[in-house]
């Protein structure tokens, strides 16, 4: 038995793959499934009295504060409806700060106390649950003792059905709070920082005279870029299995240099996937759109249409989880980690968001003539400002371990945070500055050269993907967060820095006009100052080049490479006084998120450490030596039969053996220089000291790779793991 007869036989259990008998309804997929399980607002409607019906309806749509009186009548609906589609438990979901779902079960069932039970949901258990919160990670907002927490029923976020093969869970979207009510996971501040936009935006839109204006939201549609490997190459590989990304791997010789995957026909097993992981989120009203290949061999997304950012972003969360479970259905694990393979493009999430009302649409729909739209460009020149002032804060919001090996690679925007607006807006912001903008560029008809065509028209403005922050025609989309992250962070530091910018924007109107001057006037002297002060935010140019990173300081902009040089970001006076002047965090959130970040990026460190050391030791030191073996062996057969023998591989590979050791030494030293440290200085010294010493280790692995005889070697190979599937 050879160490490769395990990558062989996952090579074959990968040929002998079937995808599932025939899943594809038409009629079912075009329509009747979709919000099959979600305990919708028409499918309250058809249960609720009308009075209670109106009453959440009005909670729902314009943000107004539940009738506790109406939960029991709610409760009691809810479960009918859940028990009628198999369902006996219940479970407040909420999205803890280790970015994962969490949910406790409870039946609906209640003892009489006469050896019989009744089913029963009631009004008190929809609002309200008490999970034991001392296992979730709280950034020492309270000692583990002080274990009580409360979760609280989100009625803006439907409940939904989620089904399993042993019984239906009816599943009820809250946010979690300590006892002493600190937020304890994403949900809560983004609810916060959503109603302080609102609150500002409200302000600007009453300047320019709208009477009927109705509750301010954030729109959000993230695009999820993933990777599917076949499970059986997963099941090799400890690195992937514990850490989700791989710890060694050398360059196939193929990579993505042909770009032939991107955009590419989809294999069929991954239709299958695609068509399953479909159906899934269509029944949880989740509105699945656009599907494609990526970049990257084994790489593909999903693109949800756009939703309200706190809908958005529960749908996401349920979104990778059913991804990660239908992947194993079909024999394939759907990895999410921002950089599962060195040298391959990584993973990101594209936060596409706009800011928009029932009444007055979208803010940030330019129209055909944007100079000319001056609503459209206070809520734009607001974006600027928020931007430039709190780079940072974005950064920060999207920083992880992982993140940090996507960010200013050559395939993720810089770490440097600024603004593309595009050909059109750049245009009208700079008639702006020079004293007031009198056209805009035009769309244009494209000339492709061929008759028989109708006419295409080309945009006004081309798209820049090395923008950490694109104008895309009617929204912004941020494409600087990490594939495996809520898109809630992002979304609660958007909202936030918008509820200053809108701020200052209707004071400063509010200002001018009440001291006589004329409105226009006041906007546009506005915008003129909103340029001149944060212009340097605005950059058109390519983003991965050398020359911005030297311009960007030269501009003032923050280059916060590392998720160690961007936690502190949470504790600036700035950010302080930013984040409790709109009611997001108090001082001791703030806290509690640093530490918690500090902890998330010490411990994946510290476990990729670990593994690295122990599959370099216990794999491949050994098959290396065992090679090396041979090689002597046979040296020492041939000089024995008095042939020549040629010492280069041996000595080769003797070096490569050296290099290993001394790396491994290297990094077990390096280890456990970080017993001494905690906190944030912990975190600097593994960023400093154990990220190289990993990598020392992984740079005589991956050469080993490369002449180590195939037959010793057991770990799937990149070649395998990105085109075998
Ligand atoms: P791209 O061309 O950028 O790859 P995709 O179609 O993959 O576009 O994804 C674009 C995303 O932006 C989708 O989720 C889409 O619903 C979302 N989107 C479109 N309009 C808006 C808007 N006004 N506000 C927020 N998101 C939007
Ligand atoms: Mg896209």
């Amino acid at each position: 038995m050879t160490a490769n007869m395990v990558r062989l036989a996952a090579i074959k259990d990968v040929q002998a793959y079937e995808p599932p008998a025939a899943f594809f309804d038409v009629a079912e997929e075009t329509g009747s499934v979709f919000g099959e399980n979600v305990f919708s607002l028409s499918a309250m409607k058809k249960r609720l009295p009308k009075s209670v019906f109106k009453s959440v309806a009005a909670t729902i749509e314009k943000g107004d504060a539940l009738d506790p009186a109406v939960a029991d009548v709610v409760a009691s609906a809810m479960k009918d409806w859940a028990m009628e589609k198999g369902v006996t438990h219940y479970a407040h979901v909420f999205y803890p700060l280790t970015g994962l779902t969490a949910e406790k079960h409870d039946s609906f069932m209640e003892p009489v106390g006469d050896g019989t039970a009744i089913w029963e949901f009631q009004g008190k258990t929809l609002i309200q649950g008490e999970p034991d919160a001392s296992s979730f990670p709280n950034g020492g907002i309270r000692a583990t003792f002080e274990a009580r927490g409360y979760t609280g029923w989100d009625v803006q976020s439907p409940a939904y059905i989620l089904e399993n093969p042993n019984g239906n869970t009816l599943c009820i979207p809250t946010i979690f709070v300590s006892m002493t009510g600190e937020a304890l996971d994403h949900k809560t501040p983004l609810l916060r920082s959503q109603k302080a936009m609102a609150d500002q935006a409200a302000r600007v839109l009453d300047l320019f005279g709208h009477q009927d204006i109705d509750n301010v939201v954030s729109y959000c549609g993230p695009e999820q870029e993933y990777f599917l490997v076949d499970s059986s190459f997963v099941n090799l590989r400890p690195d992937l299995l514990n850490a989700g990304r791989t710890v060694f791997g050398a360059k196939p010789p193929k990579g993505q240099e042909f770009d032939d995957h991107y955009f590419g026909a989809i294999p069929d097993r991954v239709l299958a996937f695609m068509h399953d992981t479909e159906r899934a989120l269509f029944k949880l009203g989740i509105p699945a759109k656009t599907r494609h290949n990526e970049v990257a061999p084994g790489q593909f997304e999903i693109a949800p249409v756009f939703e309200r950012a706190n809908l958005a972003s529960d749908h996401q969360q349920l979104l990778m989880s059913t991804f990660r479970s239908v992947a194993r259905q079909h024999g394939m694990e759907c990895l999410f980690h921002e950089k599962p393979f060195a040298g391959v493009n990584g993973s990101g999430k594209h936060v596409n968001f706009s800011f928009g009302n029932n009444n007055q649409g979208n803010f940030l729909n330019p129209g055909d003539n944007p100079h000319d739209n001056a609503q459209f460009l206070v809520f734009c020149a607001a974006i600027i400002r928020a931007v430039h002032l709190h780079g940072g804060l974005l950064r920060l919001s999207v920083a992880s371990a992982g993140n940090d090996h996507r960010l200013g690679a050559n395939e993720a925007p810089p770490a440097i945070i600024s603004i593309f607006l595009g050909d059109q807006l750049a245009d009208v912001f700079d008639q702006i500055a020079k004293g007031g903008a009198t056209s805009s560029k035009q769309k244009g008809i494209l000339n492709v050269g061929v008759d028989t065509l109708p006419d295409l028209t080309k945009d006004a403005g081309d798209r820049n993907r090395t923008s950490p922050f694109a104008f895309t025609g009617n929204r912004f989309e941020f494409r600087a967060a990490g594939s495996n992250q809520t898109v809630a962070a992002p979304m609660v530091v958007i909202n936030t820095i918008m509820a200053e910018a809108l701020d200052f924007c209707a004071s400063q109107i509010e200002a001018a006009v009440a001291t006589g001057t004329d409105f226009n006037a006041a906007v546009q002297a506005l915008l003129a100052k909103i340029v001149e002060d944060h212009g340097a935010v605005i950059f058109n140019g390519n983003g991965y080049s050398e020359e911005w990173h030297a311009e960007a300081e030269v501009r003032g902009l923050k280059n916060l490479r590392t998720t160690v040089d961007s936690l502190p970001e949470y504790l600036t006076p700035a950010s302080r006084e930013l984040f409790s002047t709109y009611g997001v965090f108090n001082e001791a959130e703030l806290e509690s998120r640093f530490e918690v970040g500090v902890e998330q990026y010490v411990m994946t460190l510290v476990v990729e450490a670990n593994l690295t050391a122990e599959i370099a030791q216990t794999t491949v030191l050994p098959a290396a030596v065992r090679f090396q073996t041979e090689l002597a062996e046979n040296v020492g057969a041939l000089k024995a039969a008095g042939v020549e023998a040629d010492t280069a591989d041996l000595l080769a590979v003797s070096a490569l053996v050296a290099d290993l050791r001394a790396g491994l030494a290297g990094l077990k030293g390096a280890v456990a220089g970080a017993h001494e440290l905690a906190g944030i200085d912990e975190a600097t010294y593994l960023r400093d000291s154990v990220i190289p010493a990993m990598d020392a280790v992984r740079a005589a692995v991956d050469a080993l790779e490369e002449v180590v005889a195939d037959d010793l070697w057991s770990l799937p190979t990149y070649q395998e793991m990105l085109y075998i599937l």
